[in-house]
């Protein structure tokens, strides 16, 4: 088993930087153990289609992770008129390629690719995305299998700061299949929250926002969430990242769904954009694909 620490709460940061970092250093000594008792290392396999610098930089920052913990990986990149045809094919080469334990394909894809039937094509046992049906499905098992990369990420996050969850009112802004609907029942079911999710047809979305004991906010609207929406002592959890451009080395800034400067002094705890979620996702993937490896041998 992983070794799990305790942060202590001195700030009101919940820096997620600093817990994906913790989370490497206990793998990289669960990848040795792996190593000295002659068992095999995790093998992670990443595809990425067209060339979206967004999605560039998310691969890379996963790779990195990959060499960093020590796990071994594999990117097999492709052009953006590859066929829906060719992708299943090499989904299918990799879910039956014994060394490789798991498997994320980068999102968005082309349009003529239908994302989710190249999800649901790679082996539940792989997915350590968690986007499987078998692995959502799961999520509602005391027994979960992969579960979805965020919501799990933002759970870990909230455990390392000891966020008291149970009987607190949970409000998730964003109702999308990979984080806000499956964010809902991880604290819902795992934590016993209680549980109000809005999104973007929500009427009145401040009267429900106001009441949040913990407040998590996926929805790709940079600055949606204002402090005059927030319940004083709240924790907030933005998982936004919007590229705005801007007049930098990158040409761009990250901006979260939360202000973060006018929201922070009233709130408890909150994370940054970037530095935030980002961070605990790549963490959730890395547990994922060690689970998936103890898993299969
Ligand atoms: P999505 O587009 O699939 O879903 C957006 C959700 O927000 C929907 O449920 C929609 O109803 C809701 N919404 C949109 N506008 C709204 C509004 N004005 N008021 C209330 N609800 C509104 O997006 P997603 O995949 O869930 O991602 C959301 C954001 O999180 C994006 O910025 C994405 O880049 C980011 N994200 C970050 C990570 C990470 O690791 N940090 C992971 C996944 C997604």
């Amino acid at each position: 088993m992983v070794k799990e620490q305790t942060l202590k709460m001195n700030s009101s940061i919940l820096d997620g930087r600093k817990v994906a970092n913790q989370i490497q250093e206990e793998l990289a000594s669960e990848v040795n153990k792996l190593k000295n008792e002659g068992k095999k290392v995790p093998h992670l396999a990443a595809i990425l289609v067209g060339d979206d610098g967004a999605s560039q930089t998310y691969v890379n920052n996963k790779i990195k992770a990959c060499k960093k913990v020590g796990f071994e990986y594999t990117l097999l990149q492709f052009p953006e008129s590859i066929s829906e045809e060719k992708l299943l094919a090499n989904v299918d080469r990799i879910n039956n390629d014994e060394d490789i334990d798991g498997l994320i394909v980068q999102l968005p894809l082309p349009d003529h690719v239908s994302a989710i039937k190249v999800t649901e094509h790679i082996s539940p046992s792989k997915d350590v995305d968690g986007f499987t049906n078998e692995n959502y499905g799961r999520i509602t098992s005391k027994n979960p299998g992969l579960m979805p990369a965020t919501p799990y990420g933002i759970q870990e996050l909230l455990k390392r700061y000891n966020v008291e969850i149970k009987g607190k009112h949970c409000v998730i802004v964003g109702n999308s299949r990979t984080v806000g609907a499956p964010m809902s029942t991880i604290m819902a079911y795992h934590e016993y929250a209680t549980v109000t999710v809005c999104h973007i047809h929500t009427e009145n979305l401040p009267f429900y926002t106001q009441q949040a004991d913990i407040l998590i906010v996926a929805t790709g609207q940079p600055g949606l969430i204002k402090a005059d929406m927030i319940k004083p002592g709240a924790v907030v959890v933005d998982v936004g990242i919007t590229r705005i451009a801007a007049d930098n080395q990158r040409g761009y800034i990250l901006k979260g769904d939360v202000e973060f400067e006018e929201v922070k002094p009233i709130v408890s705890f909150i994370t940054p954009v970037p530095g935030g979620v980002g961070p605990m996702t790549i963490a959730s993937l890395l547990l994922n694909t060690l689970k998936a490896t103890k898993a299969r041998y």
